[in-house]
């Protein structure tokens, strides 16, 4: 298929931190897939990273956090030629395109969105900054710039893309037919966190990261929550819920040792440390193809920036035919057109006289 066939997809990723097996889970597998079917943008979405965190030490760290999340992609397996990453930041456009949709949404409309209310909850400001209630109108200038037909999103973000829709939908009907209706796909599956606690997360201590080595994740996993009613491995054991056993259920291709290490654990016959030594040895056989893509890219110094670079570029360009077409339709060219032209005629005329 040529690529003016194939839909498009539009997803990203904040740049507060690098990628961890939840991320993957719940979201990142399915890229690798998509890269097959469809062509994929990639966003760095720093800007939406100041929505929560505009302090100056975590802008600092763009570019370094940019690269490792890119680097996460490569290792799992992403197909630089086949992908476009690109930093929002550096696409001026949206900044543009966000401005002109946003007469088509109202205030009321974003206030009702339960999401920005629980971001300003988790984030602890008690007052909804302005950037952050618009944030799902540059959410949906990061969609339609690419004019995406599909956005991978969690269950959280749909209502998002909800409103993008509805925004594409009015702006068509009130200018020009510029947009696809773009469609949510919404991903799923929650991975616990070590700590058997709450869902695995970069903030709570609780994550393996895809650039974890060996013996980190070996370490990550000794330390590992399981039944706390089992003080000796004699006791028989709850498998149901216990993160060990959902780790294993999740990254061990063994069944029959899975399923060997189920029975012994609800019987009594096996310790702790052992059904965590298989688990690490699972983990590592999983994370090995990444940890030699990774090394692979890594190799080669600057690649990975000149990736960004490349892909920043073709972003700018989809983002400027985009945004020539929104004021075409709009009409909004035309006017400063009409008083350039005549401007320049007219200083023209001076100069020659
Ligand atoms: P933070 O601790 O800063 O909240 P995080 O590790 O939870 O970071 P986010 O940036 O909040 O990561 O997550 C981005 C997206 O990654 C989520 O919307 C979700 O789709 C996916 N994701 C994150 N953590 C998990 C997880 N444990 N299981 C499944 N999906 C996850
Ligand atoms: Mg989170």
């Amino acid at each position: 298929m040529s690529d003016t066939a194939r839909k498009r997809i539009l997803t990203g990723d904040r740049p507060t931190g690098k990628l961890h097996l939840g991320h993957f889970i719940g979201s990142h597998r399915n890229r690798l897939r998509f890269q097959e079917q469809y062509e994929c943008f990639f966003l760095i979405a720093d800007l939406h990273m100041l929505t929560t965190k505009p302090d100056k030490e975590s802008i600092e760290h763009i570019a370094e956090i940019a690269r490792l999340i890119v680097l996460d992609h490569l290792a799992i397996g992403i197909d630089p030629a086949k992908v476009t990453f690109y930093l929002q930041s550096a696409v001026h456009e949206v900044y543009e395109l966000q401005l002109l949709l946003s007469s088509l949404v109202t205030v009321e409309r974003l206030q009702q969105l339960p999401t920005i209310k629980d971001m300003a909850a988790a984030a602890g400001l008690d007052q909804i900054p302005y950037n952050l209630l618009g944030y799902p109108v540059l959410q949906t200038a990061d969609i339609l710039m690419p004019r995406a037909n599909l956005v991978p999103v969690g269950k959280d973000n749909e209502s998002h893309v909800e409103l993008a829709r509805q925004i594409a939908r009015r702006f068509n009907n009130a200018y020009a037919d510029v947009f696809p209706l773009p469609d949510p796909y919404v991903e799923g599956g929650t991975l616990i966190g070590t700590d058997g606690q709450a869902k695995m997360s970069k903030s709570l201590d609780n994550a393996i990261f895809l650039s974890d080595d060996a013996r980190t994740v070996e370490r990550r996993v000794m330390g590992m929550y399981t039944d706390p009613n089992r003080v000796r491995a004699d006791i028989p054991g709850t498998v149901e819920g216990n993160p060990v056993f959902i780790y294993h259920d999740t990254f061990n291709p063994n069944k029959v040792e899975v399923d060997d290490l189920k029975q012994r654990y609800r019987t009594g016959h096996v310790g702790d440390v052992e059904v965590k030594e298989k688990l690490a040895a699972a983990l590592n056989h999983f994370l090995e193809p990444m940890r030699e893509r990774r090394a692979h890219y890594e190799a080669q110094t600057g690649f990975v920036d000149e990736l960004i670079y490349n892909g920043t570029q073709r972003a700018r360009e989809e983002a400027r035919q985009t945004l020539s077409a929104v004021k075409k339709a709009m009409g909004l060219s035309g006017a400063w057109n009409r008083i350039s032209r005549a401007a320049e005629k007219r200083l023209k005329k001076q100069e020659s006289a």
